[in-house]
């Protein structure tokens, strides 16, 4: 989400006649593109911050901003406390950019951080370099209010962007080359553009260029419904692969965390979606040691890891974050508790990863060609539908951003090895 908010503001920049230097050393003006939702990730840019103090006492005037989450959550604190920020601008003011800047380029200090409840940047092109892959938001803020998340308050109310200019970018990233696109939002389950819903959207976007592959995420499991099951179904450049957070197999966790959704509930989506489906597979994100997690609860997620056996999972440990109702419910799970649980998940799902490779072997999968692997460039990196990367041996007739089918020969739990046995032009999509 960042990656195309990122390009937004390099839409919004270029526009106004301002370039992107090579490097940071050579930049007049430093933006940091930032996220709140672990603590962690707040220290990194305090971390990249302490570096730019070192190039600003040589350059200074260099400006520095900050955009997005942290500019939202921090507000005027990060000007004041940290003098070396000049412009600070949360995710619904990037639009004021320019002005902000002759702000500061005026000896103030520029700052935008007002949430909106309509800003869609929906006529604004963002600015994306060549290639196969793009992101493109679909939707802004979000309204569910899990207990222990930042997002509501950081980036505001739920709104979508139209249908139609949706399917505008998506015909213009056609045109200029692209093979695959990531629909995102938060929850991109409570779509709702004048009574189009997330499955008209998909299939609007999917009937635009049948070489093109489609992704998602997130879906909330709350809002599933069996209309987006079948529409996926009937796509076959929509990818058959569901990215359903989860986050515990406790249902007195999942309340506590205001997740709307039992485990039981949870599980009928998935066997639905196993049977409409066929071949889907699933990932998944999961918070061990949220506030009174005990080691039952622990136990639980795990039973509910082995019933799904999830492709992939992100996996973090639970970070209290001032403002929520759950920083409110203290943070009581002892920090070696959360470390030991945390490694069990990882453990596991790396099991469950290498199992569902392994299944894999002696099957073939059609794959997106992406360029060179990471170790070698005699080998090509692909993807599969289910986003797992496979290696496969250079050869003459095929390039990046040829769709191909492999046959999978080897694996590990993070990475495929296979051959190719076809190549693809277009995905054909079936008829509905
Ligand atoms: N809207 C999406 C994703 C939101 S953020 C969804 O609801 O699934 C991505 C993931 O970060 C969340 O799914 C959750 O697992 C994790 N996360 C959010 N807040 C967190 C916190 N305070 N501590 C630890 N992990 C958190
Ligand atoms: Fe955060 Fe929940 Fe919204 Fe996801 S659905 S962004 S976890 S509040």
């Amino acid at each position: 989400m960042n990656t195309a908010d990122t390009e937004l503001v390099m839409g919004i920049l270029n526009n106004n006649g301002y370039d992107f230097a090579k490097d940071v050393q050579s930049a007049d003006v430093v933006f940091l593109n930032t996220c709140s939702i672990r603590e962690n990730a707040e220290q990194r840019i305090y971390g990249r911050l302490g570096n730019l103090k070192i190039l600003k006492e040589k350059n200074p005037q260099m400006v520095v901003g900050i955009l997005g989450c942290m500019a939202e959550r921090l507000k005027k604190n990060l000007i004041e406390e940290r003098k070396l920020v000049d412009i600070i601008v949360g995710p619904d003011e990037y639009r004021r950019l320019p002005e902000l800047m002759d702000v500061v380029y005026g000896g103030g200090k520029g700052i935008g951080v007002k949430l909106s409840r309509t800003e869609t940047y929906d006529d604004i092109i963002p600015y994306r370099e060549e290639g196969l892959q793009a992101w493109i938001s679909v939707m802004r803020g979000c309204d569910k209010f899990c207990t222990y998340c930042v997002v509501p308050f950081t980036r505001g109310r739920e709104r979508s962007r139209s249908l139609e200019s949706i399917v505008k970018e998506v015909e213009h990233l056609s045109a200029k080359g692209f093979r695959e696109v990531t629909l995102l939002g938060q929850n991109v389950n409570s779509y709702d553009d004048n009574g189009n819903d997330f499955a008209d959207l998909l299939a609007a976007v999917a009937s635009v260029d049948t070489g093109i592959r489609v992704r998602y995420m997130t879906s909330h499991p709350q809002d599933f419904s069996d209309k987006l099951l079948y529409t996926i179904a009937a796509h076959e450049n929509l990818c058959n692969y569901i990215h359903l957070p989860v986050q515990s197999g406790s249902n007195r966790i999942l309340e506590l965390m205001n997740r709307t959704y039992t485990v039981e509930h949870y599980l009928t989506i998935i066997e639905k979606a196993k049977k409409i489906i066929p071949g889907v597979s699933f990932s998944t994100d999961i918070i061990s040691g949220f506030p009174t997690e005990t080691l039952e609860d622990h136990l639980m997620t795990l039973e509910l890891m082995e019933k799904v056996k999830y492709d992939g999972a992100f996996m973090f440990k639970y970070s209290p974050r001032e403002g929520t109702k759950a920083y409110r419910m203290g943070d009581d799970v002892p920090e070696e508790v959360k470390s030991k649980r945390l490694q069990q998940i990882i453990e596991l799902q790396h099991r469950h990863s290498l199992e569902l490779n392994s299944e894999l072997i002696g099957k073939t999968e059609k794959v997106l060609v992406e360029g060179f692997s990471k170790k070698s460039d005699k080998f090509f990196a692909a993807r599969t539908d289910s986003n797992k990367i496979v290696v496969i041996p250079i050869q003459d007739g095929i390039v990046e951003g040829d769709y191909v089918e492999v046959r999978i020969d080897r694996v590990t739990s993070g990475t495929l090895f296979g051959e190719v046995t076809s190549v693809f032009d277009k995905y054909k999509s079936s008829a509905v």
